[in-house]
Formats: C-alpha cells, sequence, structure tokens
C-alpha cells in the first residue's frame, strides 16, 4: 500500500522544528530512521498531515563521553551503536542489545530516539535505559529536561513526551567497573520482535549475586523491572533452590499479556529460562 499524501518538511534547526510542531499540533509527525514509521504510514495506521524529517538536525548524531556519563545523540543509527567503541566500553548492555534489533539493514537507518520515543513495548532499548537508570533529553521550545528512563515509558506505544516535544539524547551514566551485563531474548526467528527479553546488570561477590537490576521487556506495556526477583537473588548464589524462588518471584512481578504469538503462560516460562541464563552467565564469566 502506498501513504496517504501528506507534506513534508526538512527542518534544519530545532527551532524550525518546533515551529512546524507548533504549526501542525497532532497532525504533524516526526520521521527519524523512519523504520516503524513508514511501515505505519504505508499501511495507513497513520495519516498525519505532515511529516516533519529531523535528519537534517545538526549535532544530534554523536556519541560523547562527558563527565555526566555517554552522551547518546537523538538520531545516532542502531549500527552505529553497534559498531561503537565507546558504547562498547562505556554501555556494554547496549551493544550487547542493539545486534538483537531488526536486521542489519534496518539498523542502517533506525535510531536510538526513534526507538526510546516509539515505545514499543518488546523493543530492547528501552529495557537497556531502564537497565542502565539512563536519562532522556527532552527538547521543546526554549527549554529541555532530562526524564529519567524509569519514568518516561509510559505504556504501550505511550511516553512522557509532551506535545511539541522531541528526543533530542540519552545520557547513560558512569556505572562502577564491578558490574556486569548481560542480555538476552527469545523470538521465534532472528529479527523479529522478541515473545521476552532481559536487559540485566549484577554486582558478583564471590560467585554470588551482590546486587541487580533485572528489566524485562515483551512482557508487559512498558519495561519491567523485576524487584522481587531481584531481592530474592540479593546476596545468592544462582543454585538451583536460589533460581526457583526467584521465578517464583518473577510470577509476581510480571503479568504477561498473551496474544497471537503466545499466551501469558508461555512469556511466563521464558521470562524465568531468561532469566536463569543471564543470572547464571553473571556468575561463570570472568570480571
Ligand atoms: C522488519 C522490522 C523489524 C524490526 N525489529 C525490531 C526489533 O526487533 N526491535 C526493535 O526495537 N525495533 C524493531 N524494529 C523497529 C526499528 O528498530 C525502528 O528503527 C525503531 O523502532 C524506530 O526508530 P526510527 O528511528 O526508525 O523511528 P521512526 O520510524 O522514524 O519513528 C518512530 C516513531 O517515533 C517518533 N520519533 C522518532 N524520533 C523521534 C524523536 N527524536 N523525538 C520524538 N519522536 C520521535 C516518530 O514520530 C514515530 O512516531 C523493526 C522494524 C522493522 C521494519
Amino acid at each position: 500500500m502506498k501513504p496517504a499524501p501528506f507534506e513534508y518538511h526538512r527542518p534544519t534547526s530545532l527551532d524550525e522544528t518546533f515551529d512546524l510542531l507548533d504549526r501542525y499540533g497532532d497532525d504533524g509527525r516526526i520521521l527519524a530512521g523512519g523504520q516503524s514509521l513508514v511501515p505505519a504510514l504505508n499501511l495507513r495506521l497513520a495519516s498525519p498531515r505532515a511529516i516533519i524529517d529531523i535528519n537534517r538536525l545538526p549535532g544530534l548524531d554523536a556519541i560523547r563521553a562527558t563527565p555526566e556519563g555517554l552522551v547518546i545523540g537523538a538520531l545516532v543509527r542502531q549500527d552505529a551503536l553497534e559498531h561503537s567503541a565507546l558504547v562498547r566500553e562505556r554501555a556494554p548492555l547496549i551493544a550487547a542489545a542493539v545486534v538483537h534489533v531488526g536486521h542489519s539493514a534496518i539498523r542502517a537507518r533506525g535510531t536510538i530516539g526513534g526507538s526510546l520515543a516509539l515505545a514499543d513495548p518488546a523493543a530492547e532499548l528501552p529495557a537497556c535505559a531502564v537497565a542502565l537508570e539512563a536519562t532522556i533529553r527532552v527538547s521543546r521550545r526554549g527549554s529541555a529536561r532530562d526524564v529519567p528512563a524509569t519514568r518516561f515509558f509510559r505504556g504501550v506505544y505511550t511516553t512522557a513526551l509532551e506535545p511539541g516535544e522531541i528526543v533530542t539524547a540519552i545520557t547513560v551514566p558512569a556505572v562502577p567497573p564491578s558490574w556486569r551485563w548481560g542480555f538476552d531474548e527469545l523470538a521465534r526467528r532472528h529479527g523479529d520482535f522478541a515473545l521476552a527479553g532481559l536487559a540485566a546488570g549484577a554486582r558478583v561477590e564471590d560467585g554470588a549475586i551482590a546486587d541487580a537490576r533485572f528489566v524485562f521487556f515483551g512482557v508487559g506495556g512498558t519495561p519491567m523491572r523485576a524487584r522481587g526477583a531481584e531481592a530474592v537473588l540479593a546476596g545468592r548464589r544462582p543454585d538451583p533452590a536460589a533460581l526457583t524462588a526467584a521465578g517464583a518471584a518473577l510470577d509476581r512481578d510480571l503479568d504477561p499479556p498473551g496474544d497471537l504469538h503466545g499466551s501469558p503462560a508461555l512469556r511466563r516460562h521464558l521470562a524465568r529460562v531468561l532469566l536463569a541464563r543471564v543470572v547464571c552467565r553473571f556468575v561463570e564469566e570472568r570480571p
């Protein structure tokens, strides 16, 4: 199918972008990598009056190490994340996760800002942002605010973005080197959205999980932090008894939906499998 007719604008400054957002309101849509928006236009799931293509905005495609942390511009492509030495060094969780986003052709266009702004509940990068306790920079005319990722994702395809605002960057704070990061997901085919996935970090001491963050995706409307499972495993080695107890806690943490891809029971099972896999890797791998 072809999209409904739309006006096309390609602003070259943030001010011009905000003018266009003011002019069109709900009838204007930001275009970044287009990997989700263009299919939606073609299927006429979206028919905005105007497309505001932000690809020519200067300064939003850099990855920079700063005293506040690693700052990743909203227009950084997913394949740039995949190949960045800075990302591998300072945000290895993102490096591990991003290769699961679609296929390389999709990652060549898709942006981190688009992925965060879209807030697909089965997307990898929002879960990483929550696990890394990142902040998302949201800009509007004359001001900007940094929204903790934990408060940015509000529901299925719903974020804290307000009318007239766009995502301009994400900041990943420095984390002590004693933390290890793990990522895994289960999908029917490589490149598909995950049925369930886990973005996790842990501090390991003497083979036990001293501290952990487990953030699941594909199992709720937003990235889901499994605080019950985190608490159960704290201070324990991931032996079968501990993993069984953590799995039971996970059942209380998560309330996965059922759809044509999988039932709630299947997703609960996959979440337990992922937790066991990732936690065992944490204690097996050398620091
Ligand atoms: C076959 C296929 C498989 C895919 N598999 C996966 C997958 O496994 N995991 C996954 O996470 N994604 C997947 N995707 C989606 C892909 O990763 C997209 O790149 C991503 O979801 C959106 O990024 P984008 O830059 O393409 O955004 P666009 O498609 O340009 O925009 C998406 C939405 O975000 C808004 N938006 C974009 N940038 C901004 C901004 N800076 N500020 C405010 N609003 C903004 C747009 O208005 C639009 O509503 C897949 C896509 C395809 C076609």
